[in-house]
């Protein structure tokens, strides 16, 4: 089994929903239902989704940039955002979900699918405005933030949106996918985190603690710095909060990785212990609890599914 901080986070919220994104889902099996599962966990709200474009630049321009020591100025990558937010706009409105050629891996950049379209609740013109503003003042904020800019330009090599995998317990995999890792040989390695939130969360703090961990206990990969090793509390942990330009550093104790690691192997203890290693074929919906906030329910992307047959209370 593979565990991740969102997957346990989903579980916790709702064991079903956990259940429909990591067992139904498939993007290879034959079974209609699981093919829409697996499109249905696709789905974003337009908050999620214009994050999500700016991660994309950030990851997919900005970073390869610095690493090649190129200038790239805040025009050029506000014209790059609103190019990919125009065509996977374009996309999301289209709706596509029930295509039966429709291929994520096809659609490529312009894949965009959102819970909105799905649910009955398409964004209206002034939504759209508003994303995009927000789109723009988190890449203006990440310019104006100069300590951030300061540490990236510095690094000598920063990764971005790699997947960092390590074994949690028997037959667990944990996975983490950080924003970027900077790297530099003048100082320890550092974890960023772009969040684009009008408000703080309470729990970044977790998330970074384990990025920290997972950066620690994974395989080197080829591009990181020769021999490199770490110990989480040496990984300097940084929560960039793009709406607000603000920047937050988080220090990590002995006691904060201890609690990291009891989160992590309680969160993955509490899903196996339910699962008992079984596969799609010998689990069902009715063995997973449902949710016990509405809430959960309205901002779930796999209600169409699950809302098909009563609830198993
Ligand atoms: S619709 Fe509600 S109960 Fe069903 S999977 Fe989603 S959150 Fe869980």
């Amino acid at each position: 089994m593979r565990w991740s901080y969102s997957a346990g986070r989903s579980f916790r919220q709702c064991q079903r929903q956990w259940f429909f994104k990591n067992i139904v889902a498939s993007a290879r099996a034959n079974q209609p239902l699981r093919r829409r599962a697996y499109l249905l966990s696709k789905l974003q709200s337009l908050s999620a989704w214009r994050g999500k474009v700016v991660d994309d630049v950030i990851s997919k321009t900005l970073i390869p940039s610095l690493n090649r020591r190129d200038t790239v100025t805040l025009k050029t990558v506000k014209q790059k955002a609103r190019c990919l937010f125009d065509s996977q706009l374009a996309f999301a409105l289209r709706h596509p979900i029930d295509d039966p050629d429709l291929r994520v891996s096809r659609e490529g950049e312009d894949f965009a699918l959102l819970h909105g379209m799905e649910y009955g609740q398409a964004p209206t013109a002034q939504d759209v405005e508003q994303a995009w503003t927000e789109v723009e003042q988190a890449l203006t904020n990440l310019y104006n933030m100069s300590a951030v800019r300061e540490v990236l330009k510095s690094s000598d090599y920063v990764v971005s949106q790699r997947a960092l995998q390590f074994e949690l317990m028997d037959d667990v995999t944990a996975l983490a996918f950080p924003d970027a890792i900077a790297f530099s040989p003048a100082r320890p390695p550092l974890i960023i985190d772009w969040k684009v939130h009008a408000f703080g969360q309470n729990d970044a703090w977790l998330q970074l603690a384990i990025y920290a961990i997972a950066l620690s206990r994974s395989k080197r990969h080829a591009d990181f710095p020769e021999n490199f090793c770490c110990a989480p509390k040496d990984v300097v942990l940084l929560e960039a909060q793009l709406l607000t330009g603000s920047l937050r550093e988080h220090d990590l104790g002995d006691d904060e990785i201890i609690e990291a690691e009891e989160y992590m192997i309680n969160s993955a203890c509490e899903i196996t212990s339910l699962t008992e290693g079984k596969k799609y074929a010998e689990l069902s919906a009715e063995d997973f609890r449902v949710a016990h906030h509405a809430e959960t329910c309205q901002r779930c992307a796999f209600r169409t599914i699950c809302w098909e047959k009563p609830h198993a209370q």
